[in-house]
């Protein structure tokens, strides 16, 4: 096990990855390590972290009480504790400022699709947490849910929260494939549609990566289409191609709540076409659903044979 000194070590040199790939400017960002239950040393608040010293790693316990130090734990220590308290099993947290990942969220556009295998594999979908004012209460409180559940997560116009079970570089390794993700997909977007993997593409990185289900299409994800959900049209990304305007009812405040004709162009499911597919929306239980594509597709037949009924029912009358 390294020695506290040497993950203060860590701590500067993640500091100074952050800052040099320009996921951090001036003083933003944050980096912590939970050294034991109710151990923790964090940056201090208002340094740069891409020049940090020694001293300006502070400890603190798990209520946030400064154990040792002559600086301010950062303003963001909340959010951390909040994290470590959800996780048990997570060792350190890194918070930055990527650009293209805040810019993301400014612009409305989510990065919670199935869109790059590798990172289906390994994160799921990267969720985007509620706006809440930096450094205030309403930081942790907009992470609380995901965080529980993913592993990095975007917060809206303010960066992204990344955590890992290992060590910090690999909470920071996850802050540089999301902010890669999302150069991948502007880049994307800029030469046309977004592809979203199909439901069987999905499938078998589900099973060969045994990644959890929810990590895919829990509550958070805009409906791409990968796994079979219905699409509902959204005002908040009507900006992009067909797969990309979609999220699912009433996940979002600014959705207009009404099914539209548009439809993720990657998924089978889409071509029932009936309200009653509703498949791996909001609400629905996923812990049952360990083959991933298996139930839904059970869902899908039931919900094809209902709309084939109801069809011929009204074409009788
Ligand atoms: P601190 O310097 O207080 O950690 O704040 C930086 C930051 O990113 C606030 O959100
Ligand atoms: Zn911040």
């Amino acid at each position: 096990m390294k020695s506290e000194i040497d993950l203060k070590k860590d701590i500067i040199e993640v500091g100074k990855m952050l800052h040099s790939h320009g996921y951090i400017a001036a003083t933003d960002g944050n980096i912590s390590i939970r050294i034991s239950q109710n151990r923790i040393i964090t940056t201090a608040s208002g340094v740069s972290k891409g020049y940090l010293k020694e001293e300006h790693i502070v400890t603190v316990d798990a209520d946030g009480n400064l154990l040792s130090g002559r600086h301010k734990p950062s303003s963001e220590l909340k959010m951390h504790l909040v994290a470590y308290k959800m996780r048990p099993d997570i060792k350190a947290i890194v918070h930055a400022h990527p650009p293209t990942c805040t810019a993301f969220t400014i612009a409305g556009v989510s990065l919670a699709k199935c869109v790059l295998p590798e990172v289906v594999m390994t994160l799921g979908v990267i969720p985007t947490a509620d706006y809440a004012t930096p450094t205030t209460g309403e930081v942790p409180d907009s992470i609380r849910d995901f965080i529980s559940r993913y592993d990095a997560v975007l917060l809206d116009r303010h960066g992204a929260i990344t955590v890992s079970q290992k060590d910090v570089y690999d909470a920071y390794y996850k802050l540089e494939k999301i902010e890669h993700t999302a150069e991948v997909t502007l880049k994307a977007r800029q030469l046309g549609q977004i592809k979203t993997l199909t439901e069987e593409q999905v499938g078998k990185l589900t099973y060969i990566s045994g990644i959890a289900a929810e990590k895919l299409c829990g509550s958070t994800c805009v409906n791409c289409g990968a796994c079979g959900k219905r699409a509902v049209s959204s005002p908040y990304e009507n900006t992009g191609t067909q797969s990309e305007s979609l999220r699912c009812k009433g996940e979002d405040p600014s959705n207009s709540g009404e099914f539209s004709v548009q439809r993720a162009v990657s998924s089978s499911y889409e071509k029932a076409g009936s309200e009653s597919v509703g498949l791996g929306c909001k609400g629905e239980d996923f812990s049952t659903n360990s083959g991933f594509g298996r139930n839904n597709t059970e869902s899908l037949k039931a919900a094809i044979r209902r709309e084939v009924l109801a069809e011929l029912k009204m074409l009788a009358e």
